[in-house]
């Protein structure tokens, strides 16, 4: 006998509690079914826990750098790894149980803890237990993709989650992926002290940005002491006396690198593989990513899937972005589409990088006649009061349409700094309107308008 239902939401991550909140909202019966921790990876072992890691590295660079500011410190800086890590435990902890607290004290719903899987299209199994709803949506997430690299088998590596786990510091650190997520880790466990290598199989850093945006990126970290290996062909694993070896042919450097730890950083794949898709009849993709439509309906009537698991987005915002995508045009007979998303996202190193839109080379690459503007941060006074003057921003106009086409961000303040950008992007404005604003000073987003007015053709 199965349990009825209005709908069966599989996963708490970024979009199902709040979808779940929308439905019995609406007067529906809901069942939301997990099978670890309430909020999934942001919360768990994603963006919560390192940006509170980033912060505390960012606390331990600025009392390093504390005599620059006329900030005495007797004695050098010293890192509790156990209270950093214990501060990240305690920030995650209470959002979990925050998250936990409100689905089960949410009217209409039900909790259940275990692993759904797909009986039919209607129905989903819970250990023993049988469910069935006319609307079921799916919000699994993804995990750590672990390639298979030569020697993988027998030597110890750490992935985001196990990285999380760690208490003490590793005396030398390679991390294995020179993208987001690996670049943070990098940056704040040099910062806490460790040694730390990264080792990037593409010639640059950051592949998806374009080449000035990697080249400084490169040069930040290089000057904070991370050692950068790109280039990086035929990496092969083993393990060593002192931990991990890895065997690369690189541009530049020796043939192997030793190290007391390794981190994968190397992408992410759909938690789809143990979900029964298949008694459901819905489609995947060859890496496991649910096929979706604009509105985010599996090939399967009566099915959607939200969030990482149907590769249409790999980060929080996507994901609760769906969830505003699926209530909106269910409950409120609206029509909104993932395709009017922009794209958008930050890479937390510090300083970091805020993105929107298209980057210069994909702009280029669309014919558009182009009018592009940038301003090193040298140039921009709030961050030469901070002493924090790394980076540069660059905005990409159509010099047709006047619309930007997107924006880079990379320096003090810019994950917040280019969602002024962004908003005008949204509002389809023309950059003009950007450019008459008056903005705060002193702050970053003042030089927006005046980089946009020295904007020149490309
Ligand atoms: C180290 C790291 C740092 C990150 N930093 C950022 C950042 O700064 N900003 C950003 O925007 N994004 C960041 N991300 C990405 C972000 O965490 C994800 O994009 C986001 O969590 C995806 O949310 P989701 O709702 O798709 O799934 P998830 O948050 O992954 O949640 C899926 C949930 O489904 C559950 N589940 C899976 N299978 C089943 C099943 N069969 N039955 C029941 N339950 C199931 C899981 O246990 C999980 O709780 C980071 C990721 C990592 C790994």
């Amino acid at each position: 006998m199965a349990r009825d239902f209005d709908a069966i939401i599989i996963g708490a991550g970024q979009a199902g509690p709040a979808l779940a909140g929308r439905l019995t909202g609406a007067g529906m019966t809901v069942a939301l079914v997990e099978r670890k921790l309430f909020g999934g990876t942001c919360v768990n072992t994603g963006c919560m826990p390192t940006k509170t890691l980033v912060a505390s590295a960012y606390a331990a660079h600025l009392a390093r750098r504390g005599a620059e500011y006329g900030v005495v410190l007797d004695g050098p800086v010293r890192i509790d790894m156990a209270k950093v890590k214990a501060r990240a435990d305690t920030v995650s902890l209470n959002a979990r149980t925050n998250v936990e607290k409100w689905l089960r004290g949410m009217k209409g719903c039900t909790v259940l803890q275990g692993a759904a899987r797909f009986e039919a299209p209607d129905v989903v199994s819970v250990g023993e237990e049988r469910l069935r709803a006319p609307r079921i949506f799916i919000n699994v997430g993804g995990r750590a993709f672990v390639p298979d690299l030569p020697g993988i088998d027998r030597t110890p590596y750490l992935t985001n989650t196990s990285m999380l786990a760690l208490d003490q510091l590793p005396e030398h650190l390679i991390v294995i992926g020179g993208s987001y997520l690996g670049l943070e880790f990098a940056q704040m466990y040099h910062r806490f002290g460790a040694r730390v290598t990264v080792v990037e199989q593409s010639p640059r850093l950051v592949m998806r940005e374009d080449e000035e945006v990697s080249a400084a990126i490169q040069e930040i970290l290089e000057a904070e002491g991370v050692a950068v290996r790109t280039g990086a062909k035929c990496i092969r694993l083993a393990p060593h006396e002192a931990g991990v070896a890895v065997g690369v042919d690189c541009t530049s450097g020796g043939p192997e690198i030793v190290g007391s730890h390794l981190l994968l950083a190397v992408g992410r794949r759909p938690n789809t593989h143990d979900l029964g898709l298949d008694k459901a009849g819905v489609e995947t993709d060859a890496r496991g990513y649910i096929r979706v439509d604009d509105e985010l309906a599996t090939n399967v009537p009566g099915i959607w899937a939200l969030g990482d698991c149907n590769g249409r987005g790999a980060f929080t915002h996507t994901s609760y972005n769906d969830f505003e995508i699926v209530a909106a045009n269910l409950l409120d007979g609206g029509a909104r589409r993932v395709s009017q998303r922009i794209p958008t996202y930050g890479l937390f190193i510090d300083p970091p990088l805020g993105r929107a839109g298209m980057t210069e080379t994909e702009a280029r690459a669309s014919g558009r006649k182009l009018l592009i503007g940038k301003r090193m941060m040298t140039r921009v006074g709030r961050a030469v009061e901070k002493g924090e003057t790394k980076g540069f921003m660059k905005v990409v106009v159509d010099a047709e349409t006047s619309r930007i086409l997107g924006a880079a961000i990379l320096g003090l303040n810019g994950d917040e700094a280019v969602h002024g950008i962004l908003d005008m992007m949204y509002a389809d404005q023309p950059y003009t309107t950007l450019q008459q604003a008056v903005q705060i000073h002193p702050t970053v987003s003042e030089l927006i308008p005046t980089m946009l007015g020295e904007m020149k053709p490309a």
